[in-house]
């Protein structure tokens, strides 16, 4: 019987834990703790970090897990690569779950940037309305460029202001929808939207929204993984485990 590790903090991962719970399969969800107020899940949910590769190793022989897949963000870099070097330590064979990155369509204007501080460095200029699209973690580098007046919106209120002089702050967790992304832009004067490729259908409505009203986006790339094997659906993780199991792995 499988004993399934899911890390997760995507709604990837909440749709794969819905359906492990459907199929009566044991799973326990892990968050990095970062959210102050998780959605309910169907399977046990386990929350903070493990303490490096080392503790994750640690975790997967302690508590017998079978299967390791990692349905985090696609941004999430560091947990990946733990997530890769821990499966070799322990032998517990590793699945990502992720999405395809976005990619532009007629009637996108984007530019696209390696990474967050190649995106501050493509701020530099005149003064500008941005909508900063990134979540809370990044949004103190673009102090950097404090010319511009930013847009911030995030899933839970800060502990702290953030270091930006000028900012809108908007607290949000969507779901969001292109026509009321458009709204918020107009309504906020928004000339730029600078985001992460983060792909999938839950977090695209900004990029709608930009390319209806004809806005330049500044797109971040994503890092760079180790060599995994990756699956884009919830169901193709029950393949997975279905064909493991079978050869009694
Ligand atoms: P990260 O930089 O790759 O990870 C930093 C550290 O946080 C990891 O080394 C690990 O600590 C801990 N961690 C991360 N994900 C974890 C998980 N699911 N369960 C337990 N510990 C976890 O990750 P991040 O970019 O800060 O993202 C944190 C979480 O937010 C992830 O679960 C991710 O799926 C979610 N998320 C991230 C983004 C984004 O843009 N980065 C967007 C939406 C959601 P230890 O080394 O101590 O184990």
């Amino acid at each position: 019987m499988p004993n399934i590790l899911l890390l997760g903090g995507t709604t990837e991962a909440s749709a794969l834990a819905r359906l492990l719970a459907a199929q009566g399969l044991s799973a326990t969800l892990s968050y990095a703790g970062r959210t102050a107020h998780p959605r309910p899940q169907p399977v046990p949910v386990r929350s903070g970090g493990f303490g490096g590769v080392a503790g994750l190793a640690n975790y997967l022989r302690d508590h017998r897990i079978t299967h390791l897949v990692d349905a985090t963000h696609p941004f999430a870099a560091q947990m990946s690569a733990h997530a890769v070097d821990a499966a070799r330590l322990t032998g517990v064979p590793l699945l990502a779950l992720t999405r395809p990155g976005w990619k532009p369509v007629a009637g996108d204007r984007w530019t696209r940037v390696a990474d967050i501080d190649a995106a501050v460095a493509a701020l530099s200029g005149p003064a500008r309305r941005v909508m900063l699209a990134l979540g809370r973690m990044h949004v103190d580098a673009f102090a950097a460029q404090p010319q511009h007046h930013y847009l911030l919106r995030f899933v839970d209120a800060p502990d702290r202001p953030p270091a930006l002089p000028r900012h809108s702050l908007i607290v949000d967790r969507g779901p969001f929808t292109g026509a009321g992304d458009i709204a918020l832009m107009q309504t906020h004067g928004v000339d730029l939207v600078v985001c992460k490729n983060a792909g999938g259908a839950g977090a695209n409505a900004k990029l709608t929204a930009a390319r209806a009203l004809g806005l330049p986006v500044l797109m971040i790339d994503r890092p760079v993984l180790p060599d995994r094997m990756e699956v884009t659906r919830p169901e193709d993780v029950l393949a997975w485990l279905g064909h493991t199991a079978d050869r009694g792995v």
